[in-house]
C-alpha cells in the first residue's frame, strides 16, 4: 500500500491532521493501534481554546461544535476565599474557549473521515516506523495474522505521549524537557448541572480544585490528589465532601451532586521535545508536547 502521508494515531491530532491534509488535496492513511470505539470512549478534554476552534472550522468539522458547544468568555478564580472573574474575551481582544467534549470532537472528525471515504486502519498491532531518514519512509504493522506495509513520503507521529514515533527518533538527535508534578488530578464526571455557568479554578489550602463542565446537564470536577492515591479509594461521597471543602460558600450552596459516570486520576506533567522533525518524520500533538 502507498500514500503520501502515513499518520500514526487516530486521536484528535491524527484525525484533525488527516482532515486538513484532505482539504489540501493530500492523501493520508491513519494507522491506529486501538479500535474506533475505544478511541471514542476515552474521556479527556472538555474545553477547547480559540486556536482549536479555528482549526476545526478550517477543517470543515466545526458545525456541531457551534450548535451544541458552550462559548465561555471568562472564568472565575477562587483565591483566599474570594472569587475573581477573569474576562478572557476582553483581555485577549475577543478570544473565547468552547466547552465541547473531546469525545464529540473525535466523533465529528471520524464521521467526516468516513463521509469522505478516507482510510483508517484500526487495531493495528506492533506499529513500527522505518527509513524516515531516507526519501522512502515505511510503516509496518500486524493485523489478522499478517504483517502489512505502508510506503509513504512522510510520517506524522500523532501517537500521543506513549507512542512509537518519538521513541523511534535517534536518541542523540532529540532533547526532552520534562517536569513531572508530585500530584495528579482526580476527575469525576456526573450528569448533574454545573455549579456555575463558567469554570471555577479554586486554590485552597487543601489543594487545587476545578469545576468544569461538558454541557448544561453534565459536570466535570477535578481535585488535586497525591500520586499515591488510588481511584478505588475515593467513593463518590468522599469526592463531593472534599470538593465542598475547597469551594466558597456560594459554590457550596449551588453544588448539585450525583453518582459519577466516570472517575479517574490523571498524573500531570509538562513535556516538550525538540526538534519536532526527524528527516521525513514529524511529531504532532501529545507526541511532541503536553
Ligand atoms: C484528564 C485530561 C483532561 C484534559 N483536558 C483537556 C482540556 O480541557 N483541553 C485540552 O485542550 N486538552 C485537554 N487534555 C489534553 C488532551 O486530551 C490531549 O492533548 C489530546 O488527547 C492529545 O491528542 P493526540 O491526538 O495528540 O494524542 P492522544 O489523544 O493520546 O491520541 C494518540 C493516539 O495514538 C494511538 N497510539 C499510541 N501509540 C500508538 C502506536 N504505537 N501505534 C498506533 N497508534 C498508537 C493511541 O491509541 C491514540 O488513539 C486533557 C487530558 C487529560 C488526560
Amino acid at each position: 500500500m502507498r500514500t503520501q502521508v502515513a499518520i500514526i494515531g487516530a486521536g484528535p491530532s491524527g484525525l484533525l491532521l488527516g482532515q486538513l491534509l484532505h482539504k489540501a488535496g493530500i492523501e493520508a492513511v491513519i494507522v491506529e493501534r486501538q479500535s474506533g470505539d475505544y478511541v471514542l470512549g476515552r474521556i479527556r478534554a472538555g474545553v477547547l481554546e480559540q486556536v482549536t476552534m479555528d482549526l476545526l472550522d478550517e477543517a470543515g468539522v466545526g458545525r456541531r461544535m457551534h450548535q451544541e458547544g458552550l462559548i465561555h468568555g471568562g472564568f472565575d478564580m477562587l483565591f483566599k476565599g474570594q472569587r475573581h472573574r477573569i474576562d478572557m474575551n476582553k483581555l485577549t481582544g475577543g478570544k473565547n474557549v468552547m466547552v465541547y467534549g473531546q469525545t464529540e470532537v473525535t466523533r465529528d472528525l471520524m464521521d467526516a473521515r468516513q463521509a469522505a471515504g478516507l482510510t483508517t486502519i484500526y487495531e493495528a498491532a506492533n506499529v513500527q516506523v522505518h527509513d524516515f531518514d531516507t526519501k522512502n519512509p515505511r510503516v509496518t504493522w500486524e493485523k489478522d495474522g499478517k504483517t502489512h506495509e505502508l510506503q509513504c513520503d512522510f510520517i506524522a507521529g500523532c501517537d500521543g505521549f506513549h507512542g512509537v514515533c518519538r521513541a523511534s527518533a535517534p536518541r542523540n538527535a532529540i532533547r526532552e524537557y520534562e517536569k513531572v508534578y508530585p500530584f495528579g488530578w482526580l476527575g469525576l464526571l456526573s450528569d448533574t448541572p454545573p455549579v456555575h455557568h463558567e469554570l471555577i479554578y479554586a486554590n485552597s489550602e487543601r489543594g487545587f480544585a476545578l469545576c468544569s463542565m461538558r454541557s448544561e446537564t453534565r459536570s466535570r470536577y477535578y481535585l488535586q490528589v497525591p500520586l499515591t492515591d488510588k481511584v478505588e479509594h475515593w467513593s463518590d461521597q468522599a469526592f463531593w465532601d472534599e470538593l465542598r471543602l475547597r469551594l466558597d460558600p456560594e459554590a457550596r450552596e449551588h453544588l448539585v451532586t450525583g453518582p459519577s459516570i466516570e472517575k479517574s486520576i490523571a498524573p500531570l506533567r509538562s513535556f516538550v521535545t525538540e526538534p519536532l522533525r526527524f528527516g521525513r518524520m514529524f511529531l504532532a500533538g501529545d507526541a511532541g508536547h503536553i
